[in-house]
């Protein structure tokens, strides 16, 4: 393969004219995946960030001179750019640089959405999230610096590592010829708990009936089948004949599609019965699912993770960010919820500890979407190696997913090993929590029990939707860009000091576009290498080092509950100390929290290379 970085040449383009050739831009080339092919990254000049790919070395040709170019709806972009990028490149700079922080994203999980694809309702779970967030990397100049890594599909024995059967073969269409090999003597169990043979998940007489109306468990603080979703709606069960005419559609759509569709059996989970405002079928009130493709996203996102680990922990890359979808911190081992079909974090946290046992030991997960991830502290709630530290709203159990009380602390060997850092407005006054309520949770909590625990590896479940700008029912909090520019960098520090660096955050919630992405960009901005990280102290950092009234006795309750487990200061625990943070922390004068940007920018598309 003869492409270099920044060459313009032609590429089929993944969707619309198969059979057109479109100007694209060599963005990085692998001589070989995993599956033994070599690939190469290619950016369609006009086209927004998201739409690059990776191809095969046959769908690219050197470009001709005597036919002209078709470029995307932005036009021909600036050749010396892409120069300017080929340069940066082949420096010694550049190639370090480069070396330094993943980014992996795999157009398969655009597929993944609601049939009525948002026209009317708009899903706040959509593909348009990783649009955004690429297309601000973009505008903000970042991905030069990020290191692209070719995503897989999770394989059955690595869902498995997490999921029951059960509930891989709902989520994972079989193909008992296709895993025949895989297939062992092993007779089925009567009713599998948890990981057991690959026998046991193809030869399963049925799945269970489906059953919407689950009631709250009390075990975990977990939750099966909740009865109010995401964003607060309620339990609407379609009637047979809808779930039947569904079937029927997509079926009939599949026997119809294009043969080298690679997944184009329909998949009906039971607990697909959810009628949705949109008139589709869903998951526990407002989960989307595409009968042809979701699976595929599902699976894709965790193998795109399980991917980015794996250049980690091998020491080829030093941090990385997984720009993945479908979430996972809300899916539990046997139940799909809240936007989550597979929990993309345990699987990955269970094959690192399983892969590399000899160095990988001892996992920290930090969680610091709005939302409580009920399904990963469900599946490490008595492992012992994975410490699980949520930030999340909590309200006394009224926000969803109504998990996640301070008390619940982990059981048998992992007693301890869970720390619900939930935060609940004062009765008298509530306010939102934003950048100084949870910079003190990291600093006065978080920070102190990680380094006792002292990981081999640090995960993030990175959700977005404490930022500011999200409707209360999906979030309701105020944390800045600034402030996930600040957690990240505490992390990443907390991450040098206790394990060579060796860090990952994940996508999981935020629905505000525009918000995600400024907070997304924000916090992979941190990640990169000290000589282009953008520059950010600690000092006068903040509009207010004094948190409100609710944070206050938040985090003092769990102070109170944790220091039966972890080295507390004992300053902590007194009645008066308020959980300040330090006075130079906070800024001189009146300090923007808003991203700074030209009031047009938005609307001026970048038609400039990396
Ligand atoms: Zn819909
Ligand atoms: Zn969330």
């Amino acid at each position: 393969m003869s492409y270099i970085t920044g060459d313009q040449v032609e590429a089929i383009k993944w969707t619309d004219d198969v059979n057109e050739w479109y100007c694209a831009r060599v963005v990085d080339t692998l001589n070989k995946t995993t599956d033994g092919e070599p690939l190469v990254f290619v950016h369609y000049e006009g086209w927004p960030p998201d739409e690059a790919d990776w191809i095969s070395p046959t769908l690219v040709r050197p470009r001709t001179k005597h036919s002209p170019l078709r470029f995307g709806p932005r036009g021909q972009e600036s050749d010396q750019s892409w120069k300017d990028y080929a340069t940066f490149c082949s420096t010694q700079a550049g190639l370090r640089i480069r070396q330094h922080t993943g980014l992996v994203h795999d157009r398969r999980m655009v597929l993944h959405c609601c049939p009525c694809h948002s026209r009317e309702t708009v899903h706040p779970e959509r593909p348009d999230r990783i649009a955004s967030i690429l297309q601000t990397l973009h505008n903000q100049r970042l991905l030069r610096y990020l290191r692209r890594i070719h995503a897989r599909e999770a394989t059955l024995e690595e869902l498995l590592l997490v999921h029951t059967p059960t509930h891989v073969r709902n989520y994972f269409p079989m193909d008992s010829e296709k895993h025949a090999s895989l297939i062992t003597n092993e007779p089925p169990r009567p009713s599998p708990q948890r990981m057991t043979s690959i026998a046991a998940i193809l030869n399963h007489p049925s799945s269970p009936p489906p059953s919407p109306s689950r009631q709250t468990r009390p075990r975990h603080g977990s939750i099966v089948g909740p009865t109010r979703g995401v964003g607060g709606g309620v339990v609407v069960q379609a009637d047979q004949d809808h779930i039947e005419q569904q079937h029927r559609r997509f079926s009939n759509a599949a026997a119809s599609a294009d043969a080298s569709q690679s997944d184009p059996a329909p998949i009906s989970p039971p607990d697909l019965v959810c009628k949705m405002t949109c008139g589709e079928l869903g998951i526990a009130v407002d989960t989307t699912f595409h009968p042809l493709f979701s699976s595929l996203s599902a699976r894709v996102a965790v193998g795109a993770l399980l991917q980015l680990v794996d250049h980690i922990v091998q020491g080829h890359l030093r941090n990385g960010f997984a720009l993945i979808r479908p979430p996972g911190h809300h899916a539990e081992d046997d139940n799909a919820m809240g936007f989550c079909f597979f929990n993309n974090v345990a699987v990955s946290v269970l094959s690192v500890l399983q892969k590399y046992p000899s160095t990988m030991k001892k996992v920290l997960i930090v969680d610091w979407d709005v939302h409580h991830g009920n399904g990963t502290q469900k599946i490490f709630y008595d492992n012992p190696n994975v410490l699980y530290i949520s930030l999340h709203r909590w309200d006394r159990g009224q926000f969803y997913p109504f998990s996640g009380a301070p008390d619940e602390c982990g059981e048998g060997a992992g007693l301890g090993r869970n720390v619900n850092i939930a935060f609940s407005g004062s009765q008298e006054k509530p306010k939102p929590m934003g950048d100084t309520e949870f910079i003190a949770a990291f600093y006065h909590i978080l920070i102190p029990i990680a380094r006792q625990f002292s990981p081999d590896m640090i995960f993030v479940s990175a959700g977005f939707d404490a930022a500011e700008g999200h409707p209360d029912n999906l979030g309701g909090y105020k944390v800045t860009p600034r402030g996930f520019a600040l957690m990240t960098r505490m992390v990443k520090d907390l991450a040098e000091e206790l394990c060579d660096g060796r860090l990952v955050l994940t996508l999981e919630g935020g629905y505000a576009l525009e918000p995600l992405a400024d907070a997304a960009a924000a916090s992979v901005a941190q990640l990169l290498p000290a000589e282009v990280t953008p520059p950010l102290q600690f000092a006068q950092s903040l509009n207010a080092i004094k948190l409100n009234q609710g944070a206050v006795e938040s985090l003092r309750q769990v102070a109170e509950i944790h220091s039966k487990y972890w080295e507390l200061p004992s300053h902590l625990l007194s009645s008066s100390f308020r959980f300040h943070l330090p006075a130079e922390w906070r800024a001189r004068d009146g300090l923007s929290t808003r991203p700074r940007r030209d009031k047009k920018a938005r609307n001026v598309l970048v038609a400039e290379g990396y």
